[in-house]
């Protein structure tokens, strides 16, 4: 077994902590959860209020949940926009859009060039060399688990992105390829809401360009392959798994939550079974509680690194490892010879189990390796056994193999008190133990709780009583699988010229539901794409659409808001909404599930004496 060349070592490390307590957040942005659906009369008063009253811009959305992130008017404070939306009645939770860092010991660690990787290879027994000499039996699981399956499992490496050039990952071809996009033409094909997303996609850039400038997600990605078969040496074969690389973390290792966020959702939504996650910080969020909730109620597994701290989780916990949500597994880093890394946080209550952390080698950008320590690297070698479990099990959800990871590890003395199992990760019995386990399709009920004493929870006082609702929003839910037009009794479909548009989100299955009539109008189009705002005009309106022309390209996805002045400029209306595909019109719309009747009744009026349109 190679001995790579170890520093005093972990006794010595410095600790370093990730989350510093002032303003760890994003400037001018908070995440609001509303109690009401979202569509609804109240959803809709509150978008009116946030943008007329507060300033507030929608970023984006995550409709089922209710869930909003908003931009706050120029020189806002978000202390200030948090307190003052928690008296809104509306209003379940409004939080700080929250930093959050990558788990690994930064200076514990050595890299090595591929000449360098070959000369540690020389003289090694290659052919059973393992990313650790922790006895969790990885080379029994390289044959245990199977045969390349027909559906390779996929692991959501939820990270700084991943060198996909990697030989490693080249020669396993581990990097996931969405089978429903077609690369490079501009369009959203499976209409998830992310355009040309081949490999995964990278939050930090908004484009499906994945690199990885830290390193970190690199190694986690090779941990997790070193289940899959042995990566150390040559040839390589098809991996059984397949790694998503969904990137938000910066090149610091440094991301947000509402990118966690997007980055949960992408996983959950397009296939993942599980979701690896290196990273956390110190501030409860209960919007990614509510992420993490939905990866579970979509039975992936949630695997997280209890943190580097040195400290104990059951009192000051790290998120998102000490959510309470079932599918959620938290991480200790053990050594090779199975004591608590001395950076590692425990918990007796919360943290669940030990996995090896400390000096893990593995693959970095470059076609280079790495040695590298945390619970970071502990957390991986989790998630690939449990892919390897899927591999041999290909109906069991996450909660069971959690519950098999948790069963089977092995006691060690050393983590008595400090996790929850007492134990080890043991990668061979647990995928032996998946192999002839029944599978179980039902999992617990979970319901996240919003805690008061986090002073997150909305105050029920005050009345929330602005009056007038200027916007309307319909449901902006990039990841959900809304109709493209709703069936609610007000529908506006503005029908978008074909051409002039082009990166758009095209909608499945589209009807022609024109009803009304349409009247020729030539008035300014301001729409709203995200942070930007592009100029275009009306040329023809009715209550079921309008016909608009832009030279401007949309990208993001398919949520606008579309600010339309009257004929005689006097007037504007505020209607956002999502992007769709009319085959029957052949144009782009977009389509709202409610519209304020002062909507409707405006357009109503505009129209008044207009000449119909063809
Ligand atoms: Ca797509």
């Amino acid at each position: 077994m190679l001995r790579l060349p170890r520093l005093l070592a972990v006794l010595a490390v410095t600790l370093f902590c990730f989350t510093a307590r002032a303003q760890n957040y994003a400037p001018g942005e908070v995440i609001v959860k509303l109690k009401s659906k979202s569509g609804s009369t109240e959803s809709f008063a509150f978008m009116g209020k946030a943008h007329s009253k507060h300033a507030m811009a929608l970023k984006q959305s995550w409709s089922k949940l209710n869930m909003y992130h908003f931009t706050l008017a120029a020189g806002q404070r978000v202390e200030d926009a948090i307190a003052d939306l928690k008296q809104d009645p509306t209003v379940q939770y409004a939080e700080p859009n929250y930093y959050l860092s990558k788990s690994d010991v930064v200076g514990l660690g050595q890299t090595f060039t591929a000449e360098e990787h070959a000369a540690n290879m020389q003289n090694q027994a290659q052919s059973t060399y393992e990313a650790t000499s922790a006895p969790i039996g990885a080379q029994t699981v390289w044959s245990a688990s199977g045969s390349v399956p027909a559906q390779r499992p996929v692991v959501a490496v939820i990270d700084t992105g991943l060198d996909t050039t990697h030989s490693v990952m080249v020669s396993t071809n581990a990097v996931w390829t969405n089978p429903n996009e077609i690369a490079g033409n501009g369009i959203d094909d499976d209409n998830n809401g992310y355009i040309d997303d081949i490999h995964g996609w990278n939050f930090v850039d908004n484009s499906p360009t994945i690199y990885d400038d830290d390193g970190h997600g690199t190694h986690v990605s090779g941990i997790i392959l070193s289940l899959d078969q042995n990566i150390y040496t040559t040839p390589l074969h098809e991996s059984k798994i397949q790694i998503m690389p969904l990137k938000f973390l910066n090149g610091s290792g440094v991301g947000t939550t509402s990118d966690a966020i997007r980055a949960i959702y992408y996983a959950a939504n397009n296939g993942a079974s599980v979701l690896n996650n290196s990273w956390g910080g110190a501030d409860y969020s209960a919007a990614l509680n509510d992420a993490v909730a939905y990866s579970y109620q979509k039975g992936a597994l949630f695997v997280a690194a209890a943190g580097n701290n040195g400290s104990d989780n059951d009192s000051t916990p790290m998120y998102p490892a000490s959510y309470s949500v079932p599918n959620v597994i938290s991480v200790a880093a053990t050594t090779d010879y199975d004591y608590l890394a001395s950076f590692s946080n425990y918990g007796g209550g919360t943290v669940h189990l030990g996995s090896p952390g400390v000096y893990i080698y593995s693959t970095v950008p470059n076609n280079s390796w790495a040695t590298m320590s945390g619970t970071s690297m502990a957390t991986p070698f989790v998630s690939g056994t449990a892919a390897q479990m899927k591999v041999a099990s290909p109906a069991m959800l996450g909660y069971q193999m959690k519950q098999i990871l948790l069963g089977q590890t092995n006691a060690v003395a050393q983590l008595q008190g400090k996790v929850n199992t007492s134990g080890r990760l043991d990668s061979s019995a647990s995928v032996n133990f998946a192999k002839t386990a029944v599978v179980d399709a039902t999992e617990p009920a979970y319901t996240p709780s919003y805690s008061n004493d986090r002073e997150l929870a909305s105050s029920m006082a005050g009345a929330g009583g602005c009056g007038l609702v200027k916007a309307m929003n319909s449901t902006n839910d990039k990841d959900g699988g809304q109709p493209p037009f709703g069936s609610t009794a007000a529908v506006v479909i503005l029908l978008l010229a074909p051409l002039a548009i082009l990166l758009m989100l095209r909608a499945h299955a589209p009807e022609n539901r024109r009803r009304y009539e349409r009247f020729k109008i030539n008035s300014d189009v301001r729409i709203s794409v995200g942070d930007r705002e592009l100029i275009g005009s009306v040329s023809s309106l009715s209550l079921g659409g309008a016909q608009i022309n832009t030279t401007a390209l949309l990208q993001d996805g398919g949520l606008v808001t579309l600010s339309i002045s009257s004929p005689t400029g006097e007037e504007k209306i505020e209607v956002a909404g999502r992007v769709v595909w009319s085959a029957a019109n052949k144009a782009y719309g977009v389509a709202f599930d409610q519209a304020p009747q002062s909507v409707l009744s405006r357009i109503s009026d505009w129209t008044q004496g207009l000449k119909r349109a063809a």
